[in-house]
Parts: C-alpha cells; structure tokens; sequence
C-alpha cells in the first residue's frame, strides 16, 4: 500500500499506547534495566524509554525465541505419538520502538525460515507481530546501516514508523495493513501529517561501503589470511550471533520427562567450534578463522545468492557486545580495501 503520513501528538503516544493495550494485544518495548536496554513485555507507555540508540538484544525473539517447543510426544504402548504445536498459544504481538535496522532484519529472517519449506510456528508468530518502529535520532560509531542498504529512517519492515519531530510530536508513517490496523484502534489521534521534513529530525550515518563491494571482495578474497587475523581476538562465546537481528541458527535437542518429552530448537552459533564437528571427529571449520570467514560469506555471500536478501542490517550489536573488542565494521572496511 502507499504509504500514509499523519501527525500524533507527543501527549497522545500514551492514549494510542493504552488503546492497542486495551485491544488485547501483548506488547514489548525497550526497557530501561540496570546498564542495559532491551525489549520487554509492558502495560504502560510511562515503563519504557527512547534513550537508546539500539537495544542489547534485537527484538527476534518475538518471531523465533531462544528456545522454543516444537513438538510434544507421548510414549505408549503402542508406541510414541507425537503432539503438533498449539498455534493458537502464539499471541498477538506489538513490537514497540523498534528501531529501523531491526525492523529490516526480520525480512532475512523470514527468507531462512522459509527458505526451502515453510516454518509454520515462525510465520505464525511473523504474522501475528506488528512492528512499530522509531526512527533514530543518534547512532554511534558501530551503526553502519546506511552502508548495507538501510538508513535512521528506514520504512522497510515497520508496519508503522514514528519519526520524532523538533516539537515532541511525532510523524506517523502508516506502512502497512498492519500499521492501518493499529491506526483504526484510535483514528482520532492521527492528524494532517506535519510540513517538518522528516530526514532533518534522523541521525547521520556515514555510507562506508556498499554491500555488493563486500560480497565480490569476500568472495575474491576467500583464500586470504585476512579472515585468520581479524579471528585472532575471537574467543568462540557466540554473544555476537545471540545479539544479531537476523542471526537464525538453532541446535534441535529433545528433552525426555517419563513418558512425555519434547522436542526443543534453541539458539547456536556458527562461531562455536563444535557447530559443525562430525560424529567422526572431523571438523570443516576447525580453526576460528574459517568460522568468522563463514559468518560473513554467509551474510554477504551466501544469502544473497540463496535467498536474494543480505543477512547484516548494519545495526552494530556484535561489536558492541563482544567481550574480545572484534568490531564488523572495522573489518568490512579492511576487507572492502583488499
Ligand atoms: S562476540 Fe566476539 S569473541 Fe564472541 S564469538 Fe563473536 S566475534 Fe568472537
Ligand atoms: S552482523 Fe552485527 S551489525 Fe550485522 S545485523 Fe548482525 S549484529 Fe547487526
């Protein structure tokens, strides 16, 4: 649909906050914890913040949770019978405050989970989120969005986008049925949209690179030693996979109680040296090296030629989180200028 502009009024955030509350709807924003700023659920408007440029952890887990039933199972007699997830246990979700790099983050997601079959529980949880974004107003020296396809204030995969003006009020950008849906709890509150220019309120990202030059030079340098000496600080915690926005691998175990168990995913990382250790022993990606060369050929590479989507969004959380200082952005300029 085209896009809808309209004014909402700083004062009237909390009554549009407390009608989509009203409608039953769970909602997660970005709370204030101790050091930290990260997505959780919420009743008031006045219980979150907007001093952040982004949250700690993304907000994927309202689509693919750290662990997550699949399926339940009962032994018997007769043997196991398996018992299908309950979809109708997933809630309707508000994701409020996402910022645009997230939100564009969930498109790559869907590409994997729906890649070769349908991942009914994902897409079910996908298409019972709404996402509304804020446009951001700062960024820091880890944000690169602008240099992997986005920008501070990106439409793309916000169902409805607020961009705060010079005043306190807000432009609303109306993106989707979805974003129309949440409008239509409370029209009142979306005036005529405002003269403001929108991209005057927006923080400054400078444009490094371009996406397309990484995947040619990663791909022309895949024999490099560069991949080897940027891995040297990594010490293989996977805290840069659990902070991604679009990170999807999952290890599948099953847990047993008697006669009942389940059958769980739970979030991994290609960083873990035993991601891909064989039963054998062998191990294709033995050294940190070719695991870090594999996180970014998979992300500039492989998903571009597989799924026709970039797997980094530009957001700078695995730099900010590693504990071992490895910085993605500093390293995809080396690796631009090989
Ligand atoms: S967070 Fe840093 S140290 Fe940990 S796996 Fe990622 S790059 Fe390596
Ligand atoms: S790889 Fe890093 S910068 Fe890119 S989307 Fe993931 S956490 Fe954000």
């Amino acid at each position: 649909m085209t896009i809808e502009k309209y004014l909402v009024k700083k004062a009237s955030l909390s009554t549009l906050f407390d009608k989509i509350k009203a409608s039953g709807k769970t909602i997660k924003a970005p709370v204030k914890k101790r050091h930290t700023t990260d997505f959780a659920a919420v009743g008031s408007l006045d219980e979150t913040t907007d001093d952040y440029i982004t949250t700690a952890q993304s907000a994927k887990s309202a689509v693919f949770p750290r662990v997550e039933k699949l399926f339940g199972y009962v032994k018997s007699k007769n043997g196991v019978e398996l018992v299908d997830y309950d979809l109708s246990t997933i809630p309707e979700t508000v994701l409020w405050g996402v910022r645009p790099c997230d939100a564009a983050g969930f498109d790559p997601l869907n590409a994997i989970f729906n890649w070769d079959i349908n991942d009914v529980i994902f897409s079910t949880r996908l298409a019972r989120t709404t996402i509304v974004g804020f446009a951001c107003a700062k960024a820091d020296s880890s944000c690169f969005c602008t240099s992997v396809g986005g920008n501070p204030g990106s439409t793309a995969g916000s169902d409805l986008l607020f961009t705060k003006l010079s005043n306190g009020d807000y432009l609303a950008e109306i993106i989707t049925e979805k974003g129309k849906a949440i409008q239509a709890l409370a029209p009142e509150l979306f005036e005529a949209a405002p003269s403001e220019e929108k991209e005057q309120n927006l923080a400054t990202v400078e444009q490094k690179f371009t996406r397309e030059e990484i995947k040619a030079k990663a791909e022309q340098y895949f024999e490099s030693d560069v991949w080897k000496e940027q891995a040297q600080r990594c010490i293989s915690c996977g805290t840069c996979a659990f902070v991604c926005p679009t990170c999807a691998c999952f290890d599948i175990q099953d847990e047993g109680h008697g006669k009942h168990g389940q059958r769980i995913r739970i979030w991994d990382s290609c960083g873990f040296s035993l991601f891909t250790q064989h039963t054998s022993g062998h191990n294709p990606r033995e050294t940190q090296g070719r695991r870090w060369r594999q996180r970014v050929m998979h992300k500039f590479s492989y998903m571009p030629d597989r799924q026709s989507v970039y797997g980094c969004v530009g957001c700078g959380r695995c730099s900010r989180a590693c504990p071992a200082d490895m910085n993605l952005l500093e390293h995809l300029q080396q690796i631009v200028k090989l």
